[in-house]
């Protein structure tokens, strides 16, 4: 379905859904029992996201433009959300196969009511090495000043808050709100930093919208601490009316800052990091980053997977379809059979849609590949 040119997301379960495969009990499994698993492209799991609402209170354009989020759009009801329970098995399932970090978010995950319960449920799982897990959570932070504090003592390790502009104006025509404000975003961050939490901020920069921010932005960060790191903005779903020219590369995003604060290289912590590290040269202790999902894909080392807050599992963040693993926890009792039907979907996974992307875009064909997406709201981010 169109309007105008700006295809609207379908809903339909036929186009999303796909029934995670039968086992037979049969997945390879080690002689001290443990489960090696990786992918067609030899990538391990390691990252799970988890998304425990379709919901949001903001309309980003380049996420939920509110043309298609309008307020008729049907989001999913309470009993399709995964329940807490749910996602706690599943979490523990998943770390039984090799992943070490677990990140919520959303749509907004502060709008899921009593989150800090099911952060102290996931804090009291184990990685397959005995490690207590690493837990982080994606938010717009226009609720975590009042939040903070409840989700550390809960057990969250760390947070990661999207700020794309420091004008007010700016703020509200990225935000698609007219009622809140970039302070109440960094009274979020104060809070979270009070609270002990790891904070660093996501801005995605879009070219002719808040590129003007990139310096302001990476000044006021330079003051108070936290990294930010600056996102190239994505084909994510297909409501965003995406196109390559709004892209604003990060080698040009480091070039700007460096003429005003020189930055050195740091790289990446770990191969699967997403983001390229630099620090201030004046300021070696305060780091910024960028996220290339655009001009450098990393699909090669992407050993993520995400859970939509219906219980869809993704393989890749530009899937047509996701496995019903609702279905699955709600019919299997046993977490050993759960365990094998994710780990056949694992091992049949070949997604590589950004370096697909970038072959066209060097072709210089600039739309995105044609295919339906999932939205980066119901998905996560
Ligand atoms: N609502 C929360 C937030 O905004 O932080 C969590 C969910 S949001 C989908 C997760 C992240 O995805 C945010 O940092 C957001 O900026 C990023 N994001 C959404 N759409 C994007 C796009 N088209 N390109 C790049 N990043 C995007
Ligand atoms: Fe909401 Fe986050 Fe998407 Fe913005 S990026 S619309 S805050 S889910
Ligand atoms: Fe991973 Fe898919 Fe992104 Fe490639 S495009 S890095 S496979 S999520």
């Amino acid at each position: 379905m169109s309007e105008g040119h700006r295809i609207i997301p379908i809903s339909s379960d036929a186009f999303r859904r796909r029934e995670v495969p039968v086992v037979d009990g049969q997945e390879p499994v080690a002689d001290d029992g443990s489960v090696s698993l990786a992918d067609r492209r030899g990538r391990p799991l390691r990252d799970l996201r988890i998304s425990v609402i379709d919901q949001c209170n903001f309309r980003c354009g380049y996420c939920m433009p509110k043309e298609v989020f309008h307020k008729d759009y049907v989001f999913l009801s309470r009993d399709e959300l995964l329940s807490f329970a749910e996602i706690t098995r599943l979490a523990r399932v998943f770390l039984g196969l090799g992943v070490e970090k677990l990140r919520i978010t959303g749509g907004e995950p502060l709008l899921r009511k009593g989150l800090e319960e099911l952060i102290a449920d996931l804090a009291a799982l184990k990685t397959i090495s005995g490690q207590p897990v690493e837990i982080a959570l994606t938010t717009n932070g226009v609720l975590l000043a009042q939040k903070a504090q409840a989700l550390r003592d809960a057990g969250l390790n760390r947070v990661t808050v999207s700020l794309d502009a420091l004008d007010p104006n700016r703020f509200r025509q990225m935000a698609g709100l007219t009622d809140s404000s970039p302070d109440q975003v960094l009274a979020g961050i104060a809070a979270a930093q009070a609270a002990g939490l790891r904070v660093k901020v996501n801005t995605v920069i879009q070219k002719g919208v808040n590129d003007a921010e990139i310096l302001p932005i990476a000044e006021k960060f330079r003051e108070l601490g936290p990294t930010v790191r600056f996102i190239e903005f994505m084909d994510v779903g297909n409501s965003n009316d995406w196109h390559a020219d709004q892209v604003v590369a990060s080698e040009e995003v480091i070039a700007r800052i460096s003429q005003s604060f020189p930055l050195v290289p740091v790289g990446r912590s770990t191969p699967n990091e997403v983001s390229e590290r630099w620090r201030y040269r004046d300021l070696p202790n305060v780091e910024v980053g960028v996220i290339s999902s655009i001009s450098k894909p990393f699909c090669g080392e992407c050993s993520r997977a995400r859970i939509s807050s219906e219980g869809l599992l993704y393989t890749c963040l530009f899937a047509s379809s996701g496995f019903d693993l609702r279905q699955a926890v709600r019919a299997q009792p046993d977490d050993a059979m759960l365990s094998q039907m994710i780990q056949k979907i694992w091992r049949h996974r070949e997604d590589r849609y950004s370096e697909l992307r970038d072959a066209m875009l060097r072709e210089k064909q600039n739309r995105p590949l044609a295919r339906a997406k999932v939205e980066m709201s119901y998905i996560g981010g």
